[in-house]
């Protein structure tokens, strides 16, 4: 025979994995709209031959070596910031 008891803590267990699965989906939702958002900036079409501006406009980082130290550092930046180095 089932008690009462343990009906409280199936549909109790039910209920917990029920909204688990809703955040998680939510969450998930998220992340795909924002991850296709920024596809979307980055496949604009206007792109063409000056990705490489678009893709630094967009987050993308272009490295360059620091001739000094070897430290590789963002390439649009003039100094490198490592301790030391007189760049
Ligand atoms: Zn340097």
């Amino acid at each position: 025979m089932i008690s009462l008891s343990k009906i409280i803590t199936l549909v109790g267990l039910l209920a917990i994995v029920w909204f688990g699965f809703r955040l998680l989906s939510k969450v998930q939702r998220q992340r795909q709209e924002a991850l296709r958002r920024h596809g979307g900036v980055k496949a604009n079409p206007k792109g063409g031959t000056t990705a490489r501006g678009k893709a630094a406009a967009s987050g993308t980082q272009e490295m360059a070596k620091c001739d000094v130290c070897g430290v590789y550092v963002a390439a649009g930046s003039g100094r490198c910031g490592t301790p030391g180095c007189p760049r």
